[in-house]
Order: structure tokens, then sequence, then C-alpha cells
């Protein structure tokens, strides 16, 4: 029997209500209408990730798949994305009110250039980005969001993870324009390979806003991103303290190259920075690797990383949950037992 948080339940539900009707089309009719817009994040002239990831979400859909970026100097991050082979076209819009990717002018901004797109889908990564614009986009285009996707069964229909991911539904729309955000570690990035998109400005309707940005405080980490890191070493409560997690986790860190996480448990009593929590509440994650130290395994933390490929724990009660996940697990004191392991991968 698979391990209690492994365990899904399909459901089909159809409660997306669709205010378009459904078209009477046939299949390849639909194929023929269908187009997709991927909307593309960038940080300082850099796409991330998840705008990869919607790339292959929108290439699984089938038809012409654009790229959509706005913000300063922004040709040559429109020239990174039209690397992306069978992307046809990116659509740049050249103005600084967009660097920070304020929903307040970008919800417009995009409603304009999906209508003038005339696109049946739009998709964008369920980053805090994403998650701060669509749903703006969908009221305005009088349209039902489909959050945080694992898996396109088919143009109008969706998979997507409920209940902390304890239960899998598979949800139809009907809506004439489907406004999709997808989980980044269900599809893989698209790489910057040989593709040759045109890259065409878009329209501005510079759209009046009461918002302003005024400044952002980043944590910075010379450690590999989290969200996107292969490997990763997580600590909770079982640490004891922020000295203690440091001491322990960061050289098994260094040791194998991986990104730093953390349980909440570790996270609210100041063990580690929030920006590190994974979980329902923190980063979904998925690394080739995941080790989890001092971690319980309640089912708010397997939410957020329990599609890791491998998963290792350490932890001294032979009964944690967390060993129901786990590939690999090692019950002992994590104080006596993460040094040792350190020094194992150090001279392997
Ligand atoms: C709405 C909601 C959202 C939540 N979101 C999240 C989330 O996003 N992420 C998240 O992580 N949690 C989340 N939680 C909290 C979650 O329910 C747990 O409380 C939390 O994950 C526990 O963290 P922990 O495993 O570090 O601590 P504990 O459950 O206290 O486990 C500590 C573990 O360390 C082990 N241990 C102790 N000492 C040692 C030692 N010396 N050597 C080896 N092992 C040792 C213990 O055996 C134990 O298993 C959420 C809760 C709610 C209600």
């Amino acid at each position: 029997m698979l391990p209690t948080a492994r365990r899904v339940l399909a459901t089909r539900a159809t409660g997306l209500i669709g205010r378009a009707p459904a078209l009477n089309l046939s299949a390849h009719d639909r194929q023929r209408l269908l187009s997709t817009l991927a909307i593309l994040e960038q940080r300082d002239g850099q796409l991330n990730h998840s705008s990869l990831s919607a790339f292959t979400a929108a290439q699984k859909l089938g038809g012409p798949v654009h790229g959509f970026v706005a913000g300063s100097n922004i040709k040559s991050v429109a020239e990174q994305a039209a690397k992306v082979d069978g992307v046809e076209k990116i659509i740049a819009v050249e103005n600084g009110a967009y660097d920070k990717g304020l929903p307040e002018n970008y919800a417009p901004l995009l409603v304009e250039n999906i209508k003038k797109g005339g696109y049946s889908h739009v998709i964008v990564g369920h980053t805090a980005f994403g998650k701060n614009l669509l749903p703006r986009v969908a009221a305005l285009l009088d349209s039902q969001q489909i959050s945080d996707i694992t898996g396109i069964e088919s143009e109008n229909t969706f998979i997507r993870p409920i209940f902390a991911g304890n239960a899998i539904a598979t949800v139809e729309s009907s809506d004439a324009i489907k406004l999709v955000t997808i989980r980044g570690t269900a599809f893989a990035a698209a790489e910057l390979a040989s593709g040759s998109a045109v890259v065409e400005d878009g329209v501005d309707p510079k759209a009046e806003s009461a918002t302003e940005w005024v400044s952002e405080n980043l944590t910075k980490s010379d450690r590999p991103d989290l969200a996107t890191a292969g490997r990763v070493v997580a600590g909770g409560r079982g640490l004891k303290s922020k000295e203690e997690f440091d001491r322990v986790m960061l050289p098994l860190a260094d040791a194998l190259g991986a990104a730093v996480g953390a349980s909440r448990a570790a996270v609210d009593s100041g063990y580690a920075d929030n920006s590190l929590q994974v979980g329902q509440t923190g980063k979904v994650v998925a690394p080739q690797l995941y080790v989890a130290v001092g971690i319980s395994g309640a089912i708010q933390h397997l939410a957020g990383m329990k599609d890791s490929k491998v998963i290792a724990a350490i932890n001294k009660d032979a009964d944690a949950p967390i060993f129901q996940v786990a590939d690999v697990g090692l019950v002992g004191d994590l104080f006596e037992k993460v040094p040792e392991l350190t020094e194992q991968v150090k001279s392997a």
C-alpha cells in the first residue's frame, strides 16, 4: 500500500462554472483555434524558472505559443525568450512602470494584449507574481481562473492538487479564455535553445495605478535557489536553535551543493529565514534529493516536498511520519549523524 501522503484521490470536479457557452466544435477545429500566451516573469533582465515552465505547459496544449514580457530594457529579455524552440512570437512592452509586476497596472496591460491576440489560453507560473496578477485579469475578462495545475489532460481539462495535495482534482472549464497558473515543479523548464521567435511590440494602455512600488528587502544567498535547486537539505524543530541549525545544516548543504530549507516550526522558532519554509504555506519544491533533518513529516510539510525524486530522512523517532514518504531513512540523533554524513560526503 502507498504511504498516506503519496495516496491520492481522483475526483472529477466540473465546478468551474463557465459563463461562455461551450463551443460546439470538432477536436480538430478546437485545436486550430487554440493559441496560448505564456506570461514571462523577469527580474533584472533574467527570465525565471517558472516562465520557462509556462512555455512547456503552453506547448503541451498544442497550437501556436506566444510569450509576453514587459518592463524596462525588455528587448534583451524578449530575445532570451525567443530562443525557446517552438515559440512563434514574443510580445514585448517597453515601460519601466511594469518592472515590478504590480497587478494594478499589469493586469489592464495584459487584458489589452490578450484581447488583441485573441488567445484561448493564458498561462503563468503559480508564483507570487502569477498569484497576484491572474485573479485580476480573470475578473476583468469575466473568466474563472484555474489555479496551480500540475497536469493538462486536454485544452479544457486540467489536474490540480487540493487539500494540501491529499486529493487530486480534475477540473474542466468551458470559459472562452482559460486563465491558468501552473505549479513550476510539475513542468520542466523549457530550454533556451535555437528558437527564433519574432519579437513584436505589444500594446501599452498606460493604465493609471494608485499603487506605487516603494522598496523591497531581499534575502541574498550564495547557495542555490530553494525553489529550483536539484538538492535541498531541510531542518526542523529537532535542530533546537538557530546556532545549531547553522552549525549542523549549513556544512551539509555546502558539501552537497544543496539549497537550505526548513519546516515551519523551525522558521517560527527563528532558526531559519521565512523564505526557506517548505510546505503548504511555504515553497513547493521537487528536487532530485531532499534531505529532511529533525522534521516529523506533518502533512503541511509534506505538501511542499513529497514530489521530490529521492527523499532521505534523519530522525531519532523511528515512528515519525516522515519515514512513510522517505526512500532512505536513518534513525538516530541528528547532532551525531549529520556531521558524520557531512564528512562522508566531503571525502567521497
Ligand atoms: C494551516 C497550516 C499550514 C502549515 N504550513 C506549514 C508549512 O508550510 N510547512 C511546514 O513545515 N509546516 C507547516 N505547518 C506546521 C505543521 O503542521 C507542523 O507543525 C510542522 O511542520 C512541524 O515542524 P517540525 O517537523 O520541524 O517539528 P516537529 O513536528 O516538532 O518535529 C520535530 C522532529 O524532530 C525530531 N527530533 C528531535 N530531536 C532530534 C534529534 N536530536 N535527532 C533527530 N531527530 C530529532 C523529532 O523526533 C520530531 O520528529 C502548517 C500548519 C498549519 C495548521
